[in-house]
């Protein structure tokens, strides 16, 4: 069985600050083809501004001109990264974009993608990728052996790398032969500015749709950024398959299928947007349900149901309904503050929670409330939530997390912190209770996510909470 480079996180030699929250990688936009009203260049940016959740350090497109692919990127957000001035002002029919959280390599704008690879002879190729390698430094040694010079610190410049070595035989062979090469999770899009070839990996670890806008073909890591731009859902990428659009006619095929389908299923849990649906499964409804279960399995009686805001609130709806109790927002967030994880202690970070949070005391005072959140990863917010909570006159709070605890690192595009950072590297929950304050914690189980998707456990990677990694043979 392949064996998972678990030196890749760091393999471009950075260590950078934990989440508190996990995150994830990337979103991919492409269109291809386009012909409709309107610029090609301004629906990719909005596709991307749908797809900003899934990468807030960097931003990027590469389009065709007669002067070749054009690569337009920068650190940032999307409409930081891009003034809608200039985007009116491109003309080509076939744009690639992306926007970046980095996993492996820094960030920086060198890793901003997409990536380019131009020969001397003027051909070029664009690609943007979701995802980690697995293989990543045996790859990454055997090309500087060859004497490739690596202009990033991405694995997804080794993707890049083997498709533009084997251009000459078409963008579509080009990406299968790279495909063979390359193991672990990747959702990619690669274009020479007049073909483009979308691909997932075997195992289906992130997900890509594919859509259609007036005649033109739409790639995206999600079914929300096909609404925001009014195309039309076809239908998932599958798991291994590689789809080449060119001049209108779309073409697939697909690479032999991995042992086992390994969709990350904290898509459903926590990284995807609720209006999206991937693999034929809603993220909202999926999230209600695991919500309901959660119903079953809190050892207390409560009044209330708080949504943590923004990213309890779906599975607090379901909790609420399946206890019969109401559900109020009760906790009001200011939206103009930044991210909390910048900051570089625990006491910061506390306080810019406290300073994001506010609890609406007329509603919780006596009250036994069961707080609700999609996942505990260091546990900041929920701390100071209880506290706040508690301040506010809660008789009892209740901390339910709708998914099970995360124990084990991932390798294939999440970022999630090292053992040591996390609220349950392997305590009791009543020792977790204590250190949150809480009076109870209760976690979602396994099965409740399973049949929350409606499929068995075969089809998803779950190693960060089971330890079974799918590329070792799990
Ligand atoms: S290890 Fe966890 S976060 Fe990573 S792909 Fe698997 S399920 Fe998703």
């Amino acid at each position: 069985m392949p064996q998972i480079d678990k030196t890749l996180n760091n393999h471009a030699g950075f260590v950078k600050e934990a989440p508190e929250k996990p995150r994830e990688k990337c979103g991919i936009f492409a269109l291809a083809g386009y012909r409709g009203p309107g610029r090609a260049a301004m629906l990719a940016y909005l596709g991307l501004l749908a797809l900003q959740h899934r990468g807030q350090e960097s931003a990027g497109m590469a389009y065709g001109s007669p002067e070749g692919l054009v690569l337009l990127k920068g650190m940032g957000l999307v409409d930081r990264v891009f003034r809608r001035s200039s985007l009116t002002s491109i003309t080509a029919d076939t744009i690639l974009g992306h926007v970046r959280y980095s996993t492996t390599g820094s960030s920086k704008s060198a890793n901003a993608q997409p990536l380019l690879a131009r020969s001397r002879d003027g051909s070029a190729i664009a690609l943007a990728h979701n995802g980690n390698l697995t293989n990543t430094a045996v790859l990454h040694q055997k090309l500087f052996e060859e004497g490739h010079i690596f202009h990033s610190t991405s694995d997804s410049e080794i993707i890049l790398t083997y498709i533009f070595q084997y251009r000459r035989k078409g963008l579509g062979e080009a990406v299968r032969k790279a495909v063979s090469l390359i193991q672990g999770a990747y959702a990619a899009v690669a274009t020479d500015g007049r073909e483009v070839v979308a691909f997932r990996d075997p195992g289906g670890f992130r997900p890509l749709v594919l859509g259609r806008l007036n005649g033109a073909t739409v790639f995206a890591s999600e079914t929300a950024a096909l609404d925001t731009v009014g195309a039309s859902f076809v239908r998932d990428i599958k798991p291994g398959e590689i789809v080449s659009t060119v001049g209108g006619v779309l073409s697939s095929f697909s690479v032999p299928a991995a042992g086992k389908a390994s969709l990350c299923i904290f898509e459903y849990v926590y990284f995807a947007r609720p209006d999206s649906i991937i693999d034929g499964v809603s993220v909202h409804i999926f999230r209600k349900k695991v919500g309901r279960k959660l119903a079953e399995r809190i050892p207390a009686s409560v009044d209330l149901v708080i949504p943590s805001p923004d990213s309890g609130i779906s599975a607090g709806i379901g909790l609420a309904d399946a206890l019969g109790v109401p559900l109020e927002w009760a906790i009001h967030r200011n939206p103009y503050l930044g991210r909390t994880f910048i900051e570089p202690t625990r006491a910061w970070r506390e306080a810019a929670v406290r300073l994001k949070f506010n609890p609406i005391n007329a509603l919780i005072r006596g009250k036994r409330v069961a707080l609700v959140d999609d996942s505990l990863v260091r546990g900041t917010t929920a701390r100071v939530l209880i506290e706040l909570l508690r301040a506010a006159g809660a008789a009892t709070v209740h901390l339910c997390i709708a998914s099970p605890p995360y124990r084990f690192p991932c390798y294939y595009g999440i970022d999630i912190p090292v053992a040591s950072d996390l609220a349950v590297p392997g305590e009791s929950l009543s020792y977790l209770a204590a250190s949150i304050g809480a009076d109870s914690v209760t976690f979602a189980r396994a099965e409740d996510l399973y049949s929350s998707a409606g499929r068995g456990a075969e089809n998803y990677c779950t190693a960060c909470f089971t330890g079974y990694y799918p590329d070792e043979g799990h």
